[in-house]
């Protein structure tokens, strides 16, 4: 394998999608670049033409016979990816730098034991990883009052439900370990990458300067998107979409700026009830909504009227987004989908769920102004009332108009970070130029 870079993401679809991007972006400067997936992952996913290798590697998944606690599953891919990236990197002699998602800071050491580079690559916002940071330390505890306020450098004042939310997980303290430990060896890294912008989070990148030579390189989503081979979709697909050419021509069907899109990503599971609620709400709403609700999740909407939409299992979501039929995004807030709406200009309905979700939202509301929240009542359910409400002021409200205003400001701003000598695409060519060098 002739690699110079190698880019190793965890395997979820949030974090393979920016950094296959990122990798691309690479690869179009003409660096040779190989990502890693895991051998699980790539029996069944879809992989769309790009300029990168794309390589299995084991991560043990073969030796499971039951289900599996988060804690054991984090165990068995470090011991078993450790291995097999080990004996990868050994084989390939010729790479320069790794570059590893930011969950996994074990593989730094892989990397300087064989004299490479390592690269951490962080796929949320600088902002969520500041909360992390100090949650980390120990510097920050969650407040049971819901009216106090917690205040942290370069951040605006947060309030407990703005915080990153763990506690309804199955395995909430593994969870918060598994952020707390992004950190453990970040002085060490040679390069600390972010999928952000300069100008979005510019208040908490300059803090964070002061502590570590940080480089933004996002939104990764319009790297892929501006590349010369116009890669319209994500690389690796782990979802399938059937039914893309009935969501292109329902969508072409539709007026200018009157559908909503809905989806709540690759990984949240809502309640029987709240997806009960959402649909009311999106029927109550009156406009045409197109809906993603994965294969696990459909059992959920059976015999609900769903009339004025279509309901999809997966969706090309760029796609979508940059059709003009779609007015406003009913978000997750996943930092993913949060950058690839901007990145369109397309204005939110934010209803956050789990992880830096709750954080993204209240950034997306309150500091870009781009979005409005959905608030969930004392039983956590979002009522239809309130969905049929905020996707109303979205699309048809005069406040629509001013997030619809922001939105396009933001997307000029992600527009010209990645543009040549913009934040973003300097640090990538830093980065390019400091890999040539490299004899
Ligand atoms: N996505 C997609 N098709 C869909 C739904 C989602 O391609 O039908 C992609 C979306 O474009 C984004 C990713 O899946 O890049 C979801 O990442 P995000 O960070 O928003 O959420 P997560 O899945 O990590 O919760």
């Amino acid at each position: 394998m002739d690699a110079e870079v190698v880019m190793i993401p965890y395997p979820a679809q949030g974090r393979i999608n920016p950094a296959a991007a990122f990798a691309e972006s690479l690869a179009l400067h003409g660096l040779r670049v190989t990502l890693t997936t895991t051998i699980s992952l790539s029996e069944t996913a879809t992989f769309h033409h790009s300029s990168i290798t794309i390589h299995p590697l084991s991560d043990g998944h073969e030796q499971v016979t039951q289900p599996e606690t988060l804690e054991a599953y984090l165990a068995r891919l470090k011991a078993n990816l450790s291995r097999s990236l080990a004996a990868f990197l050994d084989e390939c002699g010729q790479v320069k730098a790794v570059i590893y998602d930011s969950a996994m800071p074990w593989v730094l050491d892989i990397a300087h034991e064989r004299g490479l580079l390592g690269a951490t690559f962080f796929t949320q916002p600088c902002s969520v990883t500041a909360v992390y940071y100090h949650l980390g330390q120990g510097l920050l505890r969650f407040p049971h009052n819901q009216d106090s306020t917690v205040n942290l450098p370069a951040l605006p004042p947060l309030r407990p439900h703005h915080l990153p939310l763990f506690a309804h997980l199955d395995e909430p303290r593994i969870t918060l370990d598994l952020v707390a430990h992004q950190f453990d060896n970040l002085e060490r890294a040679d390069w600390i990458f972010f999928n952000s912008f300069y100008k979005l989070e510019s208040q908490v990148l300059d803090w964070m300067a002061r502590i570590w030579p940080v480089k933004t390189v996002g939104p990764t989503y319009l790297l892929l998107q501006k590349s010369k081979r116009s890669v319209s979709n994500h690389i690796i697909n782990l979802f399938e979409s059937k039914q893309d050419e009935a969501c292109q021509k329902w969508l072409d069907a539709k007026g200018s700026g009157s559908v909503v899109y809905v989806s709540f990503g690759s990984l949240a599971s809502l309640q029987k009830e709240q997806m009960e609620e959402l649909a009311h709400g999106l029927a109550m709403s009156n406009c045409p909504f197109l809906w993603v609700v994965r294969a696990s999740e459909m059992d959920k909407i059976k015999n609900l009227d769903l009339e004025k939409g279509l309901v999809v299992e997966w969706c090309h979501q760029p796609h979508v987004l940059a059709h003009s039929a779609v007015a406003c995004f009913l978000s997750h807030c996943g930092w993913n989908s949060t950058l690839e709406a901007l990145s369109h200009g397309v204005p939110l309905v934010a209803m956050a769920r789990e992880y830096d979700q709750p954080t993204n939202a209240m950034f997306v509301e309150d500091v870009w102004g781009f979005g409005i929240g959905v608030r969930a009542g004392e039983d956590g359910i979002v009522s239809r009332e309130e969905i049929a409400m905020r996707v109303k002021q979205v699309v048809e409200g005069d406040e629509g108009i001013e997030l619809k205003k922001n939105a396009s400001k933001w997307k000029s701003l992600a527009h010209e970070a990645v543009e040549q000598g913009g934040t973003s695409a300097t640090n990538i060519d830093e980065f390019v130029s400091a890999q040539r060098k490299i004899e």
